[in-house]
């Protein structure tokens, strides 16, 4: 027997109202906060990330799923949104779009080969935002609001933004000096990645997940003691801001995120809730100023972030909220003989073309088993038809929560179900 590919999952017909239930409020709270939705392939160059991502990340080292196609192209399936937001804005060249800033979401299937664990897939959906040619801290707090917004929407109470600045690039350079200090002496006793990330990018460091609890990492240099003089006046009108519109946070001084381009605000969501798996993290993003100019687009900032679906139906389950199962269908024809299917059938498809939901019995089972059915499909109303209501044209319409009936005429069906 095939199996699905490890690490992927089968959304199935018994769940999927879940999913699309999702999927409508974000794109509705899209709409309220003016992102129009953007779509990019599933594959990109594998340059793309390379150069987007960043070598010294997690993501192209060990994570992309990266082949040759028949023209012997690099490509690799989209390990997340950003890059090729990116890619697609300098390519459009929408800085000179009418509409000012770029605001797009986009909502798609991003693949990591990771180890499968909870809350962690191959293959999981991502929803994110980019506001891509204006850097304000006004926009930084917009965007963090409507990711708490998000949250909030669904009903999720354990969570706990952190944010944090990472500065501008002077900034940061002098940070990562001072970061190279305090880890050099003692970088043996740390995993081999940390050992390559104190050359390429020190500031991951603060990032492992391995070395988490080590004494060093506890008492690094905080980025903030290095911030520049316009990056702190930066992240204090973040703050403020955040203050005014009552949005609670901490500060971590040592959340970087994992790549490479970003700059200034960097913030995370994490569920408090008790039950929730090892994994807390619900959702990502930063400021990166640094990305369309290292990708050869024009000198335009922008910042986003980028959460999962499946880690957000995780913090649902922990908080006992659930999703509001989908109405069933408005009408179920139970029918006694053959002639009568036939009719129905018909019947059937007269109605659906006019928006009424409908479903009738094609196993030919006995009456009582189709009254089951059509209490499993969730029918508002059922009729029977057989002999005698064929050739009268009165059939009996019953409610079925209340068990009233009444007798209708079968032409009149349509209007009936219609107004109802
Ligand atoms: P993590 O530390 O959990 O590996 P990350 O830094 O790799 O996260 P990002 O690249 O920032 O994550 O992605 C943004 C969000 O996407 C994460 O906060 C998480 O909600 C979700 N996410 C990332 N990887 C996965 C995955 N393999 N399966 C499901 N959701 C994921
Ligand atoms: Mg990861």
């Amino acid at each position: 027997m095939i199996q699905i590919p490890r690490g992927t999952q089968d959304i199935l017909p018994k769940d999927s109202y879940k999913w699309q239930f999702i999927e409508e409020r974000l794109n509705e709270i899209a709409k309220n906060y003016n992102y129009k939705e953007i779509r990019t392939p599933a594959f990109e160059s594998t340059e793309l990330f390379v150069r987007g991502v960043g070598g010294s990340t997690d993501i192209v080292n060990k994570e992309m799923y990266t082949f040759q196609d028949k023209g012997d192209r690099s490509l690799t399936l989209k390990p997340e949104g950003t890059a090729p937001v990116v890619r697609s804005y300098i390519e459009n060249k929408m800085q000179h779009d009418v509409v000012q800033p770029t605001k797009v979401y986009y909502m798609a299937p991003m693949f990591r080969y990771e180890r499968k664990q909870k809350g962690r897939y191959r293959q999981f959906v991502q929803f994110g935002i980019e506001a891509i040619g204006v850097e304000d801290p006004l926009i930084d707090v917009e965007v963090i609001s409507m990711l708490m917004h998000i949250y909030k929407s669904f009903g999720l109470k354990d969570l706990k933004l952190y944010i944090n600045s990472i500065g501008d690039q002077h900034s940061r350079a002098a940070y990562n000096e001072a970061l190279v200090n305090h880890f050099k002496p003692s970088i043996d006793e740390f995993c081999s990645d940390c050992q390559t990330r104190i050359d390429t990018n020190p500031m991951r460091i603060l990032d492992c997940k391995k070395d988490r609890d080590h004494e060093l990492i506890k008492t690094a240099p905080r980025m903030y003691d290095y911030l520049n003089e316009e990056s702190k006046q930066y992240f204090e009108e973040v703050k403020a801001n955040l203050d005014a519109i009552g949005i609670g946070y901490e500060v971590d001084y040592n959340l970087v995120r994992g790549l490479d381009y970003y700059t200034h605000t960097a913030f995370e969501v994490m569920s408090d809730a008790e039950g929730f798996g090892a994994i807390t993290t619900l959702c990502g993003g930063g400021r990166y100023n640094g990305l369309l100019e290292m990708l050869d687009g024009p000198h335009e900032t922008g910042i986003g972030f980028a959460l999962s679906i499946e880690r957000l139906l995780l913090a649902l389950e922990a908080e006992n909220i659930e999703i509001p199962e989908p109405e069933g269908i408005d009408l179920y024809i139970c029918t006694l003989d053959a002639q009568a299917t036939e009719k129905a059938s018909h019947l059937i498809h007269t109605l659906r073309t006019k928006g009424i939901s409908c479903d009738i019995d094609y196993k030919r089972r006995k009456l009582k088993a189709q009254m089951k059915d059509a209490d499993r499909k969730g029918a508002a109303y059922t009729i029977v038809l057989g002999e005698e209501e064929l050739s009268t044209g009165n059939v009996e319409l019953k409610h079925m929560e209340t068990g009233e009936s009444k007798t209708v005429q079968l032409d009149e069906l349509e209007t009936l179900l219609e107004e109802k």
